[in-house]
């Protein structure tokens, strides 16, 4: 059972998944960059909407929101951020704190907040299909965006994902893929960090890491200042001190 059909914009970098539950209902994940891509995703929509999910608050994700006049859900983060960024329009108008479980159309449809990518980063898992749905926790056959890049919570959250029941994984950007992306995505992430740390440990300059992150890693220039965010995003590596006040209760 794979009624489901992922879709971009001429730009072809966003995916929108439509999702067909029972006969005719649909719902439709993410909205694509802008509301001409949004009206794309929403001449795909036969019969009934159930409900848009967004899987974060990046905008080109819910660039086409306003013009589903439906449900519109997303993790709380996700919707608070919105807020914060000033979306007016389309704003999610339910949304949820850790998880939501739905039963419609025979089926059971699961949404579960993680962060990682972004604060609002969550992920829409269909049990009986074994179907999940990343959004930016995954890009596919390019590097992610990582400007606002929680690494150890989005590494623990690919980890914890590879752990479930998947056969079937739909990226936030790219082609749709099996279980290995998961792993490869998490691997990739944990060799950024481990990359940065030490060239920040061997004092290279801001300049000579976008050099080589670009090499290593695939970055296109337009992305330069993302990694720029995404150095300072990486945690200092883990120190380990004694403690002095703590030595007087040593043995010996
Ligand atoms: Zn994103």
């Amino acid at each position: 059972m794979s009624r489901f059909k992922v879709y971009s914009d001429a730009s072809g970098t966003v995916n929108s998944t439509l999702i067909s539950i029972g006969d005719q209902a649909v719902i439709v994940v993410d909205t694509q960059a802008s509301e001409e891509g949004g009206r794309l995703v929403l001449n795909q929509v036969e019969g009934q909407l159930l409900f848009v999910f967004n899987t974060h608050e990046h905008h080109d994700h819910i660039g086409g929101n306003p013009l589903f006049d439906c449900r519109i859900i997303s993790s709380t983060a996700a919707q608070e951020a919105m807020v914060a960024d000033n979306v007016s329009a389309g704003l999610p108008n339910c949304h949820f704190d850790e998880q939501l479980h739905m039963h419609t159309g025979g089926e059971e449809i699961r949404l579960q907040h993680f962060g990682g990518h972004c604060p609002g980063a969550s992920v829409m898992y269909l049990p009986q299909r074994r179907l999940l749905l990343t959004g930016d926790l995954i890009f596919n056959g390019r590097a992610p965006w990582m400007g606002q890049a929680d690494f150890p919570t989005w590494i623990a959250a690919l980890a914890e994902l590879s752990t479930w029941d998947v056969e079937t994984v739909v990226p936030g950007h790219g082609p749709v893929g099996g279980k290995e992306l998961l792993r490869e995505q998490q691997t990739m992430l944990q060799n950024f960090v481990a990359d940065v740390q030490g060239w920040q440990h061997a004092a290279k300059t801001e300049a000579e890491m976008i050099a080589l992150a670009a090499e290593r890693y695939g970055v296109k220039p337009n992305w330069y200042d993302m990694l720029r965010m995404a150095f300072k995003c990486v945690p200092r590596p883990l120190q380990v001190k004694v403690m002095p006040s703590l030595s007087k209760h040593r043995r010996g």
